[in-house]
């Protein structure tokens, strides 16, 4: 599966840039979680990640390759949840590294699409997430209580990195979060929009159905991306349906 690694160069390229500061993972560093949806309302908010019409993104990226995610670890740029003092500009990023993914291609893409879930499973107290699929938007509303009571990046990204570690495929986790630099964050919040045109593309072409290249809507994408043609025409001249 190295469909998302140039991308993933691109992302760690754009982080590394801009002084990052970097954690291993602790499982006993998660914050507690609820166990489902808690509404935080306005008036309990110390402030919105993403908040209004500030730029505010996730994505997530799957690779084969070791090298490029060789650790479980957390990284922010930008200020951390307890320095924050109103609405930022956010993004949120997920890099896997997972084994044995790569031979079945259909077994792949279920894979990916799980992992994708993961996003709707996490449940920090006081850190209410609201995402889109849409618009691949993903705003966050922090409580002053949780402010209060020390919340910050390194404790939700331990909390996304357990839950994924839940699914034995993924050997290790990075979870970037950016705050601040509008620039940045919509930059990134672009490269989210990419990464979720080659999953679409993925999902096309994982439907076999026969087409014909010079008029796809999806040509866009795979002129860019290595690998993606490849899939879909491995067994010979037509589209395989597996
Ligand atoms: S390989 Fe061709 S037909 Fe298949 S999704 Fe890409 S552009 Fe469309």
């Amino acid at each position: 599966m190295e469909l998302y690694d140039s991308t993933i160069r691109e992302i760690l390229g754009r982080v590394e840039a801009n002084s990052p500061r970097s954690w291993p993972y602790e499982p006993g560093g998660a914050w507690p979680d609820n166990g489902a949806n808690e509404l935080v309302l306005g008036r309990d908010a110390a402030f919105e990640l993403g908040g209004g019409n500030l730029p505010a993104s996730n994505c997530t990226c799957v690779t084969t390759d070791g090298s490029l995610v060789p650790e479980d670890r957390i990284i922010l740029v930008g200020q951390d949840l307890g320095a924050l003092r109103a609405d930022t500009p956010f993004a949120r990023i997920v890099l896997l590294h997972v084994n044995s993914i790569s031979g079945d291609d259909q077994e792949a893409f279920r894979t990916i699409r799980d992992m994708e879930f993961v996003k709707y499973h996490v449940f920090p107290q006081g850190y209410m997430m609201r995402v889109s699929p849409e618009n691949g938007r993903e705003q966050v509303r922090v409580s002053r209580q949780a402010v209060k009571r020390g919340i910050s990046f390194r404790n939700i990204g331990d909390s996304f990195i357990r839950k994924y570690k839940e699914n034995k495929l993924i050997d290790h986790a990075c979870v970037i979060f950016v705050t601040g630099g509008r620039e940045l964050c919509k930059e990134l919040a672009d490269t989210g929009k990419k990464v979720d045109a080659i999953t679409l593309t993925l999902n096309h072409i994982m439907d076999g159905l026969a087409t014909d290249c010079s008029v796809c809507s999806f040509k866009p994408v795979c002129d860019e991306i290595d690998g993606l043609k490849e899939l879909h025409f491995k067994k010979g001249a037509k589209p395989m349906n597996i």
